[in-house]
């Protein structure tokens, strides 16, 4: 797989994915090609510190971690401004569960991914699988499968800490198109999917 001198869109629901999922790749092909990096929900009420619960800072202290992060791996930083799990009404429990959103939020996210793909024409497009059923992520992925063209080869990276939570088989055999993005995740190619 060629990583130099290509144009590469990495998607990231969350800001801190690409670095907690793919960091080491990003880091190591720092510089060598045209890499931008969208964080589709910038907008967040999650931290680790659970005494904070004001969104206006939390949201300002990971746009701020996300630049610098931004700077080292060499990416162009874009950050939408969509609310995330945390600020729809789910908590930890409920975002994991695999759930689908309105048709109307999913369009509104493929909208956004798919103006940012017309505008970049990514060679490689870097999504999150979706391993650990967030609906963030969900979103995201799908998001991306259905608006790359057949020029942008999707790569799909594993959602840590999640995918190190969840167990998951393989399919036998792949049918549906939730099978085939498995498929996909396991080393498929899906760059002939509209
Ligand atoms: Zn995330």
């Amino acid at each position: 797989m060629q990583w130099r001198d290509r144009r590469i869109l990495v998607v990231q629901p969350h800001m801190d994915d690409a670095a907690l999922s793919v960091g080491g790749l990003l880091r190591r092909t720092a510089g060598a090609n045209d890499m931008t990096l969208v964080t589709v929900f910038g907008r967040s009420r999650w931290s680790l510190d659970r005494a904070e619960r004001c969104a206006e800072a939390i949201t300002l202290r990971r746009r701020e971690e996300d630049a610098r992060y931004a700077r080292m791996i060499g990416a162009r930083p874009i950050i939408q401004d969509a609310p995330d799990s945390s600020l729809r009404g789910y908590d930890a429990v409920t975002e994991r569960q695999g759930r689908s959103e309105s048709l109307e939020a999913l369009r509104a996210i493929r909208a956004l991914l798919g103006g940012h793909v017309s505008a970049l024409r990514p060679d490689i497009c870097l999504t999150p699988t979706g391993i650990g059923g967030h609906v963030d992520h969900l979103m995201t992925r799908d998001a991306i499968v259905r608006c790359a063209g057949p020029a942008t080869r999707i790569m799909f990276y594993e959602d840590l800490p999640y995918a190190a939570l969840a167990p998951w088989t393989p399919p036998a055999s792949a049918t549906s198109p939730r099978e085939r993005l498995w498929v996909a995740a396991a080393g498929g190619d899906l760059s002939n999917s509209s």
